[in-house]
């Protein structure tokens, strides 16, 4: 909705890794993680954002969280800076903003019954009584499309796709506003993936909540995601709502990916843009645009200068010199 305060807002976000070692072996090596990264979120809308893998993804996804310190910047909650509250403060925000992980099994106490594991965190958090818990267990277990009657099952009877949607049973017990979903598809079949995609979309229209949903592929942000930030080592190369992302790429990186994704349509062909070489050390990232070593457009300013994330028609930003 516009005018309205984001939920979500993340302020020039640096995470830095391996700082620490640099102060005392001079020549250890720093990956900048997420280096300068803005971008705010609106109440009930989803923001994809996307990248090869270690571009620093799930970094932004826990620092949102304060799942781990930040190097530098700010993220608000509800216009509150996360990274200063109070110990209070944030035990209280927790059951409010929620983690779902890409590969749930690992997430689960494999000797916990399903039925407790999603319980868990009510009791922990001391959010209803001990009697209603196995209710609202139910409830969502079938909103989530898993049968009560498994309730007293383990992990291991259950196939990926069924652990995917226990893990988001868990999140949306807790009547969560905000959550966090890093890579909730990537490990699942693509026949799977497809129902696991109709069980978020299902979420946004029937609760109110607002998602970060984290992928390597634009094809399944397209399906959720109103607004799509594209991520290169670190850095945000362009932003846009879905429309202005799909209809009209600006950045080569981000035309790449959108190249790679497949057109149901058999007789439409769209022409593939192959990026030459891998991606580069994140510790040792290229001067001036870090995509300037893959880019097929680059000129010479691209190895010099970084070019500034600029704000190209209304809500649309593009860090590339040749836009
Ligand atoms: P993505 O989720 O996009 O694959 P990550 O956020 O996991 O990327 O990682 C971004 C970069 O930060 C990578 O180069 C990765 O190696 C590095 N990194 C992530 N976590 C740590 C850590 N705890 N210690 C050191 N380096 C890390
Ligand atoms: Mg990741």
């Amino acid at each position: 909705m516009k005018g309205q305060t984001p939920l979500i807002e993340v302020k020039n976000l640096k995470k830095y890794f391996g700082e620490s070692d640099r102060f005392f072996k001079r020549n250890a090596s720093i990956v900048k993680a997420v280096d300068n990264v803005s971008f705010s979120i609106n109440r009930g809308e989803t923001f994809g954002l996307v990248g090869e893998s270690g571009s620093g993804k799930s970094t932004i996804g826990k620092s949102i969280l304060r799942l781990q310190s930040i190097t530098d910047g700010e993220v608000l909650f509800d216009g509150k800076n996360l990274h200063q509250m109070s110990k209070k403060e944030l035990r209280d925000l927790r059951p409010k903003i929620q983690f779902i992980f890409q590969d749930p099994y690992s997430s689960l106490n494999p000797r916990l019954r399903v039925g407790d594991a999603i319980g868990e965190a009510l009791l922990d958090h001391e959010l209803c009584e001990k009697h209603v818990v196995e209710e609202k267990v139910k409830e969502v277990m079938e909103i989530c499309g898993l049968s009560k009657d498994q309730m007293n099952r383990y992990p291991h009877e259950f196939s990926g796709g069924q652990r995917q949607r226990i893990g988001i049973a868990r999140a949306i017990i807790l009547q969560p506003d905000f959550i966090v979903a890093d890579e909730p598809v990537s490990a699942l079949d693509v026949s799977i993936q497809a129902q696991i995609i109709n069980l978020f979309s299902k979420l946004q229209r029937q609760k109110n909540i607002t998602f970060l949903f984290i992928s390597h592929d634009l094809s399944v942000v397209e399906h959720l995601c109103s607004h799509i930030g594209v991520l290169y080592l670190g850095t945000m190369m362009e932003l846009g709502s879905r429309d202005q992302l799909y209809s009209k790429p600006l950045h080569p990186y981000t035309k790449a990916l959108i190249s790679a994704v497949p057109i149901p349509n058999p007789t439409l062909k769209r022409e593939r843009i192959i990026l030459k070489g891998d991606i580069p050390n994140p510790s040792k990232p290229p001067s001036g645009c870090k995509f300037h070593t893959r880019c097929p457009y680059a000129i010479d300013s691209c190895k010099i200068e970084v070019p500034e994330f600029k704000e190209v028609e209304k809500g649309h930003f593009v860090a590339c010199h040749l836009v």
